[in-house]
């Protein structure tokens, strides 16, 4: 009861810019661990490996971008235009700008046939997710984002909440402390132990879903996940048939404004082609989000990368090299301010 109390407490309190502040450093890796002693610890190392010897293995040597026989184009996934200019080249996939709606996705991308087989073979990734430091980060940030959702759920009591591509659930374990109800949709295997373990309600499937779900629920949360999805308008569509009248979505994707993209452009390791297909700014979000029938209500960026950054300009390997100690204008309350942290969380409300 007294959980319940205090828990409802904090949801009356809005969150002021400097708390805000402090909360993400918390999570974020970078700033906490030192992005080297981060990775190593978290074996991103070999998942480098790993990807340096499987990202282009699709190319086509003679044109130099993916071969026919795995290649799928596709139009624009936000407006469905077919006019675009080329950013950049990577691993073979060109990072393409609509020329309508500013959007920055892949094209052509795998087709359906290699996308699926991708997946079924990746599990060089889920070991990450898997260690301690990133389980520490995760932990820190479900619980912020579990804040700021409570600040947007009008309905306080009894909170429901749905996290598709949940994983193996740590935002879903958190929030079931808090006393929701929690419900994961989640299509890898190798995450339905841990929920099971947590006692997490959940479907093995994805969308569109085989079965019906009853369940009706105040927030979904689509955290990393949209970025990965071919049609990333079906998923939000049907994401929405699980809401309750004003319910919310949460999302959470790569920014492409981000300073680090800025930098780096295809450096930057959110590009690869293969697994990233889009890339959502605060502008083309909002216009998606609208469009699907949400009105937005706040958003704000995530993961600062301002290590990487410092690497970088400072002539080292970006993800690898030794921290570098100058550039001290480069602040995370600098990167916060102007929305230029790497990830951007938005959230909507139904309308
Ligand atoms: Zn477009």
């Amino acid at each position: 009861m007294e959980a319940k109390i205090s828990a409802g407490m904090k949801r009356e309190r809005k969150m002021d810019f400097q708390e805000r502040v402090r909360r993400r450093n918390e999570f974020d890796a970078g700033i906490a661990y030192g992005v080297k002693k981060f990775n190593l610890l978290t074996g991103r190392d070999k998942h480098a490996e790993y990807r340096k010897k499987n990202d282009n293995q699709w190319i086509n040597l003679e044109t130099g971008v993916i071969d026919d026989k795995f290649a799928e184009c596709r139009n624009c996934p936000l407006c469905g235009a077919n006019e675009f200019e080329t950013l950049f080249v990577k691993c073979g996939f060109p990072h393409v700008k609509c020329n309508r709606c500013n959007l920055v996705y892949v094209n052509p991308i795998l087709n359906q046939q290699e996308y699926e087989k991708l997946w079924q073979a990746e599990d060089s990734w889920e070991s990450i997710l898997e260690s301690e430091p990133q389980i520490k980060m995760q932990t820190l940030e479900a619980r912020y984002s579990l804040d700021i959702a409570e600040l947007c759920i009008n309905n306080k009591d009894d909170i429901s909440i749905c996290d598709v591509g949940c994983g193996p659930g740590r935002l879903l374990g958190e929030a079931k402390k808090r006393g929701y109800y929690a419900f994961g949709i989640e299509p890898n295997r190798r995450s339905h132990n841990s929920l099971r373990e947590k006692g997490i309600d959940y479907l093995g499937d994805f969308f569109p879903l085989k079965e019906e779900i009853k369940k009706k629920f105040d927030c979904i949360f689509l955290l990393n996940a949209l970025e990965h999805m071919r049609d990333p308008m079906q998923i939000v569509l049907e994401a929405k048939k699980l809401l309750r009248p004003s319910g919310i979505i949460y999302i959470s994707v790569p920014c492409i404004d981000a300073l680090v993209n800025r930098i780096m452009h295809e450096k930057a390791g959110v590009f690869g082609g293969h697994s990233h297909l889009q890339f959502f700014s605060i502008g083309t979000l909002s216009v998606f989000l609208e469009k699907a029938g949400f009105k937005v209500l706040e958003y704000e960026t995530i993961i600062t990368e301002i290590g990487v950054i410092k690497n970088y300009l400072s002539f080292k390997d970006p993800y690898f090299g030794d921290n570098v100690d100058l550039l001290d204008f480069l602040t995370p309350e600098l990167i916060y301010k102007n929305h230029l942290a790497r990830n951007l969380n938005m959230v909507g409300r139904l309308v």
